[in-house]
C-alpha cells in the first residue's frame, strides 16, 4: 500500500466543487458514465488498430450495481482500464492546463458551474459530491494484475494491489448518509435517461425485488445505446438531440442549433453538429480542446484532432462518423486523408449554410449567436476561400448611420448609385469612431461607414478586399474622399500655412495637406494607403513586432475652419508653431492615441490661452 497526496489544484477543486455544485449533484453519474464510455471507445480502437490486442475479448458493457445496506453504488466498465501509473496520473492530478482559469470561472451559480466541470476534464472528482469514500479498482487491458485507488477526498489517496477478473474499471462510491437517493433504481434510471441515453454503449442496472419473501434479481439495459447520429432525423425528438448534446459537451444548457446530416452519395457519412449558446471556456486559449469526435463505422477514433473543422469553427461540438475509411486509419495520417478532407469541406458549407438560415429566419437569435461567436467566425476571413461569400454574408457590423447591426448586403442596398466603395473605420471604441473627424465628411454626404471596434478587425477586415466586387476601403486611407475634389486653389491660398506647419511638425508627420473630408474639426490624421494605420500598428506591437519604427501619419487640415481662415486673413503666423502641435495632439487624442508629452501639450495650450486674452 502506498499513500499519495493530491496535487494542490485537485484539493482546491474538490473543495470548490463540493460547495458550489451542491444543487446539481446528479451530474456525478453522467461524468462517471462518460468516462466509462471513453474507456470502451479507447479499447475498441486499440483492438482494431494494434496487433497486440488482437486476441483480447472486447465485450463493451457498463454495469451499475447498488447495495442498499452498504450504501454503495458501483459502476463497472469493460474498457481499457488503468495501470498503477495511470491511476496516479489520472486520478491524482489535473493533467489539462486551465485549472486555474476553471477556479477563476466558477461563479457560485451551480447551474453554470456544473457545465464547466466536464469541460475542464475534472469529471471524476464529481463523485466526491455524493460519496464520502471512493474506491477505484482497475486492470489495464493486457495486464495481469490490478490496482486499487482509494480516497475519502481530503488531501490524499491510497494505492494498493487488488484483484480483478476482467480488464476494465470498477468504481465504488460509498454514499454519504444524505445521498442515499442515488441507490434508488428510478432515480438512477432517470439520470441515465437524461444524460446518457445515447452514448453508444449499453448500460445495465441490477435490481432486486422482494415479493412474498422471494427475492428476484433482474439486470436490464436502461439506456437506448443507439448512436444518435446514425438514426433517421424523423425518429429523433428535439429533446433527444439536446440531451445528447449535453452528454457530449457537458454543457447544462440546450444548444442553439443542431445540424444533422446523413450523406449517402459518393462518400457515406453522418455528421451531427451543435452550436452551443455559450462559448467553451477555452475558445481563446491556444491549447483549446477540439469539440468534434471522429468515428469510423461507429468506432471512436479520436476527439483530439483540431483539423476536422477549420479553427474558426472551433466552438462547434459534435460527431463525424465516416463509413468509407479503414478502421485502422492512423491518427497521424488523418490530416492527409482525402475522404476526410471532403467530409470537412461539405461540413463547413453545411454549418455556414445553417447559420445563414438562422440569420434569415430569426435575426434576434442570430445576433445572440454572433455576440458570442462573431469574433471567432471573423478569423475565417483569413483562410476560408471555398465558402468566402457565405462567410462574408454571416458578418455583422455596427454602422455610422444606423443603430442596429447590419450585414454587407444591407450596406450595399443603401449605397448611392455613384458610391463605388464600401467604407469602414477601425479603432478601439465604437463611440469614439462614430464621432471621429475622419468620418465627418462621409456623414455630411450621407455615406454610411462600417464601425469596427474589435481587436481582430484591424487585421481581418482589410483582408476582405471586396464584397460582390465592391472594394472595401478604410475611411482613414489618405486618398479617400479627396480623389474627386481638386484642392489646388486651396493649396495655393494656404501655401504659407502648409509650409510652416510641415516645418514645425516634420519629425512627427509625413505631410500636412488640405483635407476634403473634414467638416467640423480643424484637423485629422490619415495614413498612406500602403502604411499600417494606428490600430494596426498597435496590433503589431502587441504581437511582439514593436521594434518597427513608428509609421508617420499625414495631418489633414480643414481650410474652412476659423483657425486657418483667421491666421490666413491676418497673415499672422506667429501662433502657428503652438497651434500646429496642439492640433496634432488633438487629432491623436481623437484617434484614441496617447500623448507622449502631456506637459508640452499643456504648456502650449496655456500659451495660446494667454495670447488670446
Ligand atoms: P476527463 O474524463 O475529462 O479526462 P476525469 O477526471 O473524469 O477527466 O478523468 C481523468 C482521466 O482518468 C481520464 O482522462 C481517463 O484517462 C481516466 N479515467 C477516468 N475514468 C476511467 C475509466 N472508467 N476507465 C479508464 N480510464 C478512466
Amino acid at each position: 500500500m502506498s499513500k499519495h497526496e493530491f496535487q494542490t489544484e485537485v484539493t482546491q477543486l474538490l473543495d470548490l466543487m463540493i460547495h458550489s455544485l451542491y444543487s446539481n449533484k446528479e451530474i456525478f453519474l453522467r461524468e462517471l458514465i462518460s468516462n466509462a464510455s471513453d474507456a470502451l471507445d479507447k479499447l475498441n480502437y486499440l483492438c482494431i488498430s494494434d496487433d497486440k490486442y488482437k486476441d483480447l475479448k472486447y465485450e463493451p458493457k457498463i454495469q451499475i450495481n447498488v447495495d442498499k445496506e452498504a450504501k454503495t453504488l458501483t459502476i463497472t466498465d469493460t474498457g481499457i482500464g488503468m495501470s498503477k501509473d495511470d491511476l496516479v496520473k489520472n486520478l491524482g492530478t489535473i493533467a489539462k492546463s486551465g485549472t486555474k482559469s476553471f477556479v477563476e470561472k466558477l461563479s457560485g451559480d451551480a447551474k453554470k458551474d456544473s457545465s464547466l466541470i466536464g469541460q475542464f476534464g475534472v469529471g471524476f472528482y464529481a463523485a466526491f459530491m455524493v460519496a464520502s469514500k471512493v474506491e477505484v479498482q482497475s486492470r489495464k487491458a493486457g495486464a495481469k494484475s490490478a490496482n486499487a485507488w482509494i480516497s475519502s477526498g481530503g488531501g490524499e489517496y491510497e494505492i494498493k494491489d487488488s484483484k480483478k477478473e476482467e480488464h476494465g474499471t470498477t468504481i465504488t462510491l460509498h454514499l454519504k448518509d444524505d445521498e442515499v437517493e442515488f441507490l434508488e433504481a428510478f432515480r438512477i434510471k432517470s439520470i441515465i435517461e437524461k444524460y446518457s441515453n445515447h452514448i453508444p454503449f449499453a448500460i445495465f442496472l441490477e435490481e432486486s425485488e422482494t415479493k412474498d419473501d422471494k427475492t428476484e434479481i433482474s439486470n436490464n439495459q436502461i439506456n437506448k445505446a443507439s448512436a444518435l447520429w446514425r438514426m433517421n432525423k424523423t425518429e429523433i425528438k428535439t429533446d433527444e438531440y439536446n440531451d445528447f448534446y449535453k452528454s457530449l459537451s457537458h454543457d447544462s444548457e440546450d444548444p442553439r442549433l443542431h445540424i444533422h446530416t446523413k450523406a449517402e452519395g459518393k462518400i457515406e457519412y453522418s455528421t451531427l453538429f451543435y452550436i452551443p449558446k455559450t462559448a467553451p471556456f477555452d475558445m481563446f486559449r491556444v491549447d483549446y480542446q477540439s469539440g468534434i469526435k471522429l468515428y469510423v463505422k461507429r468506432v471512436f477514433i479520436t476527439d483530439d484532432d483540431k483539423e476536422l473543422l477549420p479553427t474558426y469553427l472551433r466552438f462547434v461540438r459534435g460527431v463525424i462518423d465516416v463509413e468509407d475509411l479503414p478502421l485502422n486509419v492512423s491518427r497521424e495520417l488523418l490530416q492527409q486523408n482525402v475522404i476526410l478532407a471532403s467530409v470537412k469541406k461539405a461540413s463547413v458549407k453545411k454549418i455556414l449554410g445553417e447559420l445563414k438560415k438562422l440569420k434569415n429566419k430569426d435575426f434576434e437569435a442570430y445576433k445572440e449567436f454572433y455576440a458570442v461567436f462573431g469574433k471567432v467566425l471573423k478569423e475565417g476571413i483569413m483562410g476560408e476561400f471555398d465558402n468566402r461569400d457565405l462567410l462574408l454574408d454571416l458578418l455583422l457590423f455596427k454602422s455610422s448611420s444606423r443603430d442596429e447591426l447590419i450585414d454587407l448586403e444591407q450596406y450595399k442596398e443603401k449605397m448611392a448609385e455613384d458610391q463605388k466603395e464600401i467604407y469602414y473605420i477601425t479603432g478601439e471604441s465604437a463611440n469614439m469612431l462614430k464621432n471621429s473627424p475622419l468620418i465627418e465628411g462621409f456623414n455630411e454626404k450621407g455615406i454610411e461607414v462600417l464601425i469596427l471596434d474589435e481587436e481582430v478587425d484591424t487585421i481581418v477586415i482589410p483582408n476582405i478586399g471586396q464584397y460582390k466586387e465592391i472594394p472595401l476601403v478604410a475611411a482613414n486611407s489618405a486618398n479617400v474622399g479627396s480623389a474627386d475634389v481638386d484642392t489646388k486653389e486651396l493649396d495655393e491660398k494656404f501655401a504659407e500655412i502648409l509650409v510652416k506647419m510641415k516645418e514645425e511638425l516634420k519629425d512627427e508627420v509625413k505631410d500636412v495637406k488640405i483635407s476634403t473630408r473634414l467638416k467640423k474639426s480643424p484637423a485629422c490624421l490619415v495614413y498612406d494607403k500602403e502604411d499600417p494605420d494606428f490600430a494596426m500598428q498597435q496590433m503589431l506591437k502587441q504581437m511582439g513586432q514593436g521594434d518597427m519604427p513608428p509609421v508617420k501619419p499625414i495631418l489633414e487640415i480643414n481650410a474652412d475652419h476659423e483657425i486657418f481662415t483667421k491666421i490666413e486673413d491676418k497673415k499672422d503666423f506667429i501662433a502657428l508653431n503652438n497651434v500646429s502641435h496642439v492640433l496634432l495632439d488633438l487629432a491623436k487624442l481623437s484617434e484614441g492615441m496617447k500623448l507622449e508629452d502631456g506637459a508640452d501639450f499643456a504648456d502650449r495650450i496655456n500659451k495660446l490661452l494667454a495670447g488670446s486674452l
